[in-house]
């Protein structure tokens, strides 16, 4: 498990201080004299030296294309946490089949999406990267904390009322229902401290933390000591990460509703793997206004300031340097400078993916790393609950 590790600003403020130098610790203590033996004591390790990184886990569903929307809102932000954090980004496919779903399709998206998160720079020498299903205490630690939640909990999810009237009530999935709890066990399992999530996830993860709280209750603690365990918390009650401002890309057709994979109109998005013409097409027909000048901050052009966000963050630029550049072309201009910087950052992960899909040996090695790695620390949690609530172990 990795631990923090001391930075060369530490290591120079550390011989600023006069604290002593590996070689000089290694020394035999007669060969200092009293003052320098003093100067040399190792100093108290630092607390942080000595706690592991925090945990985040992360995933996507495998139900269709990868859109500029997760790679902004998600992917994109998880490279950045991969260096600060100890992290595991799983591909949720297990939830893919909440709602009707193609059988065939469902392996090919998988692989295609744990791709797109090594193209776009999750290493997996620093995250564990790996397919929820192949992973089985998912399923069995929801089993078990199903028996903990609350039905009307359930009943409350803004989601499930939303996707079950689309769907026609009677006839939606019991998954869609009960898939809050697979969510919770997806968190709970590796004693997770944050989970980056979006404004549609809140709701979710507020649940997940009263769950935890509801079995760490019932079940943790010294009840669970009288049963042979450690005792304490069976789940770290985790914290939501709140993505940058500025994260939540719009339609392309409606500035007003979020890009997304759902949405029946493939002009609505930009896809991660849209080749160049495609883009091109979809920049030229995306919906604008007919006021003169690009400004970021007027309510009144949503469509506005979603594009201008978009192009400041996929060039990296500070958003008063994209108002200085963009403030007065008129829709035409910007509408090829946007597509040309779309096309220049996206090309790279494309070429990326291709290569990755064409070393199916690699990409199989990936998950499978990553499935061993989180599998342990799933089944250790797991473990810990089936003793707790009672169960005879083999
Ligand atoms: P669906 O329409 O099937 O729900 P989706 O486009 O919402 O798909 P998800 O797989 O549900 O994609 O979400 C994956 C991640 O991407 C989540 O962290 C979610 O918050 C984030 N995300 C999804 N859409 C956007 C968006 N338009 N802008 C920013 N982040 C987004
Ligand atoms: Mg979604």
């Amino acid at each position: 498990m990795p631990f923090f590790l001391i930075s060369p600003a530490v290591r120079a403020s550390r011989a600023g201080r006069g604290v002593a130098s590996e070689e000089e610790r290694c020394l035999p203590a007669s060969a200092l004299s009293a003052s320098t033996a003093a100067r040399l004591k190792p100093p108290p390790r630092p607390m942080r030296r000595l706690l592991p990184r925090k945990r985040v886990v992360s995933g996507v569903q495998p139900t269709g294309m990868v859109h500029l929307g997760n790679y902004i809102g998600a992917i994109k932000n998880w490279v950045a946490l991969q260096d600060l954090y100890e992290t595991f980004f799983f591909i949720v496919d297990l939830h893919a089949i909440t709602l009707p779903y193609d059988a065939p399709e469902l392996s090919k998206a998988t692989r295609s999406t744990a791709a797109i998160y090594l193209a776009c720079g999750i290493d997996s020498s620093k995250a564990s990267i790996f397919v929820q299903s192949h992973v089985r205490a998912h399923i069995e630690l929801m089993w078990l904390l199903s028996s903990s939640t609350p039905i009307g909990w359930l009943n409350k999810m803004i989601q499930f009322k939303e996707k079950s009237r689309k769907a026609g009530n009677e006839n939606v999935g019991v998954a869609l229902l009960t898939y809050p709890v697979l969510m919770a066990s997806d968190i709970l399992l590796y004693q997770s401290d944050l989970v980056p999530v979006g404004e549609d996830q809140t709701q979710h993860l507020e649940l997940t933390r009263e769950i935890s709280e509801r079995v760490n209750n019932l079940y943790g603690g010294r009840k669970w000591k009288k049963l042979g365990g450690r005792g304490g918390s069976l789940f770290k009650v985790p914290e939501a990460l709140i993505p940058p401002a500025g994260a939540r890309v719009m339609s392309l057709t409606d500035g007003l509703s979020k890009m997304s994979k759902s949405a029946p109109s493939d002009l609505s998005r930009i896809n991660l793997l849209d080749p160049k013409d495609v883009i091109v097409n979809k920049i030229k027909r995306c919906k604008t206004d007919s006021l003169p000048g690009l400004e970021f901050d007027n309510p009144e052009r949503p469509e506005c300031k979603n594009l201008l966000s978009v192009y400041q963050i996929i060039t990296g630029k500070m958003k008063e340097e994209v108002v200085s550049e963009c403030q007065d072309m008129n829709w035409g201009t910007f509408k090829a400078t946007l597509t040309d910087a779309l096309i220049d950052h996206l090309q790279p992960i494309q070429v990326r993916y291709e290569e990755i899909m064409s070393d199916p040996g690699y990409l199989d090695s990936v998950l499978l790393d990553g499935a061993g790695k989180a599998s342990e620390i799933a089944d250790a949690t797991l473990n810990n609950v089936y003793q707790a609530m009672g169960f005879l172990r083999r």
